[in-house]
């Protein structure tokens, strides 16, 4: 049987890039999958096909998950209709870098409600229906940035480093209702949201990677799709990184 038969999961930011990938992993691995997404109706369809045509179950949910309001709802109403909710990741994420001598309040804001507060609301919703089941998975995409730091992300390191104490914080609450919680930290994988920057850095990303090359979302996939198994059952809190080596 596959690993995960039977459950249902929700990946926000399911559209495009990581989210896609692992909406696609966790569907090949025999769940049904939510695709959230923001504004990119058709992206999000695309993957749904995708998924259908490879005989595997999906259905898209537009949502802002930065807003409180519309994180909850999409969290609810998943529930409502599948009847479940075994599996969150909570991937949506945007980046809007400076120095900060140049950054914008609205830069700051941005970012953090995106990557963050997010994160933050589908937990919450989350956490009533996965204690209640007295079982659920959720899964945070943070970033190396959030572990080390980068010049010009004040904005997007500070939301991905919170990201880890929130991972830490709710593992201790609802670990005793045997909901784990744990963090991705991806390296610089190839997406809409690093391809200019990767143009520039290539190089130099290489130069600090040990396995000398970039990373895949298929490679961060594969954790998240063990992550959200019963194998994984006995890890929580932990923030793993899938970076080729890069911040060791
Ligand atoms: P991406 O290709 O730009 O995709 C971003 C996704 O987030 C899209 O599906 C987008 O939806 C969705 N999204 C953005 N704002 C949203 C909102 N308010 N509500 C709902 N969905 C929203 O980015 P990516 O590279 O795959 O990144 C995915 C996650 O991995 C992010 O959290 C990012 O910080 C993290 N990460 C990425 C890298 C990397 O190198 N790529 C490294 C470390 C961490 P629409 O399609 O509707 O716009």
């Amino acid at each position: 049987m596959p690993a995960l038969e039977g459950k249902i999961a929700l990946v926000t930011g399911g559209s495009r890039g990581i989210g896609s990938a692992i909406a696609h992993r966790l569907a090949v691995d025999g769940a049904q999958v939510v695709i959230n997404y923001h504004s990119n109706e058709t992206a999000a369809n695309q993957v749904v096909e995708a998924i259908m045509q490879a005989g595997g179950q999906a259905v898209a949910k537009q949502a802002d998950v930065a807003d409180f309001d519309q994180a909850s709802e999409l969290i609810k109403s998943t529930q409502k209709e599948m009847g479940r909710l075994d599996i969150l990741v909570n991937n949506a994420g945007t980046t809007r870098d400076n120095v900060i001598m140049l950054m914008k309040e609205e830069d700051w804001d941005v970012v953090l409600n995106t990557n963050l507060k997010s994160a933050w609301n589908c937990s919450k919703a989350a956490a009533r229906i996965m204690m209640k089941q007295r079982s659920g998975r959720i899964i945070n995409i943070t970033s190396v940035a959030g572990i080390s730091g980068n010049a010009g992300q004040s904005n997007y390191s500070a939301s991905k480093a919170g990201l880890i104490g929130l991972t830490k914080s709710l593992a201790k609450e609802i670990g005793p209702r045997n909901v784990t919680v744990n963090a991705i930290a991806p390296g610089f994988i190839p997406t809409d949201l690093t391809n200019e920057l990767l143009e520039q850095m290539q190089d130099r990303i290489l130069e600090f990677t040990p396995l000398g090359r970039l990373g895949s979302a298929e490679d961060v996939a594969t954790l998240a799709a063990f992550l959200a198994s019963d194998d994984a059952g006995f890890i929580t809190g932990q923030v793993i990184a899938v970076d080729g080596g890069m911040v060791l």
